[in-house]
């Protein structure tokens, strides 16, 4: 512990006195951050470093394998973070963002690996359909590591899917506020790719182009005569 207390003591002695005025603005205006960033806990991967965002810029929910439970009556911190974020916050963004070299994927591959360690197993229950995806749909034969990464995109895209089913999401993304993103961080080589919804594959994030979109927004109910029906029950 003695490098995170030095850190602390730096923070606090030479990096704060600098920045206190923006911490006090943050507390006299409240937060604004710019998206919910839900992230691997890995300890390789840190959103605020690899889209160099300060205090203040992103709501970050970190856990293994950047897992988004499906939604449920039961409560839950994800659950609770991503409401807190849509509701609350209002943001505008959600990023499920997976790695290369994750642990969690490797013990998805490898389930008896996690035979002493039965809470991540069955967190990672949540992650089986990509695990299914890789193995039915995928070649048979692939190489482990390749295995390995292709697993950690599916995972991503898997997560996009069951953030569609909290009822927050499911309303801004109707009410045309919400914009959903898959990434996909190479530790080795600092890149990050995204996934794009509409070709179905994940693609180099460009700062010349628009920043790639697993969903848009899409403003639409269902029953688009309903306000006329309602009309006419209320006569
Ligand atoms: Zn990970």
């Amino acid at each position: 512990m003695d490098g995170i207390i030095q850190g602390l003591s730096n923070f606090r002695g030479t990096i704060f006195p600098g920045q206190q005025q923006m911490y006090q603005q943050l507390v006299r205006d409240g937060q604004q951050p710019q998206a919910l960033i839900i992230a691997c806990a890995d300890s390789r991967v840190s959103p605020e470093h690899i889209t160099q965002s300060g205090p203040g810029d992103l709501f970050v929910c970190r856990n293994a394998g950047n897992i988004v439970p499906p939604f449920s009556q039961q409560n839950g911190g994800v659950s609770s973070a991503i409401e807190y974020a849509v509701v609350a916050l209002g943001v505008r963004d959600i990023v499920i963002c997976g790695h290369s070299d994750c642990g969690a994927m490797k013990g998805l591959m490898n389930p008896e690996a996690l035979g002493n360690m039965p809470n991540v197993a069955a967190w990672l229950r949540h992650s089986h359909a990509a695990n299914r995806i890789v193995c039915e749909a995928y070649p048979e034969g692939m190489d482990p590591k390749e295995r390995h990464r292709a697993l950690a995109l599916e995972n991503v895209v898997v997560q996009i899917n069951n953030l569609r089913t909290h009822p927050s999401v499911a309303a801004a993304l109707a009410r045309g506020g919400l914009r959903l993103h898959g990434w996909f961080f190479e530790i080795e080589s600092g890149q990050v790719l995204a996934y794009c919804g509409d070709r179905g594959c994940f693609v180099p994030i460009d700062e010349a182009t628009d920043v790639p979109v697993a969903q848009a927004p899409a403003a639409r109910i269902a029953t688009p005569e309903f306000a006329g029906l309602h009309a006419v029950a209320a006569e």
